[in-house]
């Protein structure tokens, strides 16, 4: 694929000067030199399994010719999360990067061995991202860590991170930023077009937070479950990544925008999980994405003879934007995640549209491909 240039009438300025103006050189990426006008996908080597087999870490570059931020975009930070995997392969088949400017590296899969497991952690046992900026000799996750983020993030100039909730969990479609005194993450995180934003403080050891550290603004867009695909998800996010390189003046504006387009996604004012009052079997009685008043009930959990039941209450009003789907709990286990905000009637109506607009049956745009049911 060949990126061609876009006309200086098409042209939107970057939310930066500073990008705009940075002259397009070949770029390397974890040891691959890239030239201006390359699309190159390649295998950075990784320590080997102690089966002997190679393991790398799979990179997609495209380099357009014209200048430009260079937007990193990853997934699979946590193995088990992989609805990500699927935004970025269909980012990557879209005809619209024929149009690019600047640059686009795609991770697909961040942590390959807790991918290969199954699972969110490394082999070690360590989630990859609580070891950020990690280190060279440190434990197996901090080496992948500092591998990722000095070959890899580096590199960039802005990043999204996409993730699902935890094994066993289901999310909202949500992007997670840190706001204060990031007008350039604002604009990305408005722009995404999820239907919430979490103005989530930096979790020491996150990816995220190592790539503020670098001066790179990092969103996350958390949605759908572990070790599953969700159609929804994954439409909201491949449209959320275009919509932010429309931001970063990566991409050509719309012609027309759309009202959905231009629909202002809810913004928490804080979030909380309600947990497990006992240990027991949870009925679940409030889906994901449902407005909640306070003291509503979430649901009843209890003994397997529905003796020693207890209700599960909302402690204030909000929207659930995290759920557990396993109906079996200690006291304690986080079961519901609300987010609170200033009115309801906004947050509704912005998730109900989101479903609207990326549902198959009802989403009104070119059809990608066959929905994955
Ligand atoms: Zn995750």
């Amino acid at each position: 694929m060949k990126p061609t240039p876009g006309t200086g009438a098409n042209a939107r300025p970057a939310v930066s000067a500073r990008d705009a103006i940075m002259p397009r050189e070949p770029i390397q990426v974890a040891g691959r030199l890239i030239r201006p006008g390359e699309s190159v996908a390649f295998d950075a080597p990784l320590p080997s399994l102690y089966s002997h087999a190679a393991m790398s870490l799979p990179i997609h570059v495209v380099h357009a010719r014209v200048e430009g931020p260079r937007l990193l975009v990853c997934a699979a930070v946590h193995g088990d999360e992989i609805v990500g995997v699927e935004i970025i392969r269909r980012i990557l088949r879209s005809p619209l990067l024929r149009r690019l400017r600047g640059t686009l590296v795609a991770v697909p899969v961040v942590n390959v061995y807790g991918f290969v497991n199954q699972s969110r952690y490394l082999p070690d046992r360590r989630d990859l991202n609580r070891v950020f900026p990690g280190s060279e000799n440190g434990s197996m996750a901090a080496r992948l860590a500092a591998f990722f983020l000095n070959e890899v993030v580096r590199t960039c100039t802005h990043g999204v991170d996409i993730h699902t909730a935890a094994i066993h969990r289901d999310n909202l479609a949500q992007v997670r930023a840190s706001l204060a005194g990031d007008p350039q993450l604002t604009a990305m995180a408005r722009s995404f077009g999820a239907p919430v934003i979490l103005n989530a403080p930096l979790r020491e050891g996150s990816l995220r937070a190592a790539a503020c550290q670098l001066g790179i603004p990092m969103l996350v867009y958390e949605a759908g479950e572990a070790l599953r695909f969700d159609e929804v998800a994954i439409r909201g996010g491949v449209k959320g990544v275009f919509r932010v390189m429309r931001t970063l003046g990566m991409l050509p504006p719309l012609k027309a925008v759309s009202a959905a387009e231009s629909r202002e996604p809810a913004t928490a004012r804080s979030s909380q999980w309600v947990r497990a009052p006992q240990s027991g079997i949870l009925r679940a009685l409030k889906p994901l994405g449902a407005w909640v008043r306070k003291n509503e009930v979430l649901g009843i959990i209890g003994d397997p003879f529905g003796v020693r039941e207890a209700e599960v209450v909302a402690p204030w009003a909000g929207l659930i934007i995290g759920r557990a789907n396993l109906p079996l709990a200690n006291a304690g286990e986080a079961l519901f995640h609300i987010a609170r905000f200033g009115e309801p009637g906004e947050a509704v109506e912005a998730v109900e549209q989101f479903q609207y607009d990326f549902s198959p049956e009802t989403d009104i745009g070119p059809p990608p491909e066959p929905p994955i049911q």
